[in-house]
C-alpha cells in the first residue's frame, strides 16, 4: 500500500513538469499536497501501529518470563491458583495468584479479605479475592 501511495506521488510529480497552464499546474500542486498529507497521515497511523505492537510483543515476552516463576497448585481450602515456586529468583515472599487471571495473560496477587470482627469469631474459613476479576476464593 506504501509503495502504490509513493508511486503515485511520484507520477503526479513527473506530471506537473509537462503543465504549461497556470491553473492546471496549480491545481495539479494542490493535489499533490493532499497526496503528500494523506501519505504523512498514513505513515504516522503505521508508526504508531508498529510502536503499539512493540509494546504488546514486549508485554507478551515479559509475561511468558514471568509465568515461569509459578506453577498450579491447591489452596487448603480446594481452590486453584498459581503459587509461586519455591527458591525462584528474584526472590519475592510467598504468594498466590488468581488462575482466572493468569488464563487472561495477567498476574493479579490473591489478597485476604477483610473480615469484620462479627463474623471473625465463627471460625469461618480464610477467603482471598482477586481485585482484577473480583473472584472470591477460600484459601
Ligand atoms: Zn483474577
Amino acid at each position: 500500500m506504501a509503495m502504490g501511495a509513493f508511486k503515485s506521488l511520484m507520477d503526479s510529480a513527473k506530471a506537473l513538469k509537462d503543465m504549461n497552464d497556470a491553473h492546471v499546474r496549480h491545481g495539479a500542486v494542490i493535489e499533490l499536497q493532499e497526496k503528500i498529507f494523506a501519505a504523512q497521515a498514513t505513515q504516522t497511523a503505521l508508526l504508531e501501529q508498529v510502536g503499539e505492537l512493540e509494546k504488546e510483543v514486549a508485554d507478551f515476552e515479559a509475561w511468558e518470563a514471568d509465568k515461569q516463576r509459578y506453577e498450579m497448585s491447591t489452596t487448603k481450602g480446594g481452590s486453584i491458583v498459581y503459587r509461586l515456586k519455591p527458591g525462584v529468583q528474584p526472590a519475592e515472599p510467598t504468594h498466590d495468584i488468581c488462575a482466572t487471571c493468569y488464563q487472561r495473560r495477567r498476574k493479579s496477587i490473591l489478597q485476604p479479605m477483610q473480615t469484620n470482627a462479627v463474623t471473625s469469631t465463627l471460625a469461618k474459613p480464610n477467603r482471598v479475592r482477586c481485585f482484577e476479576c473480583k473472584a472470591e476464593l477460600v484459601a
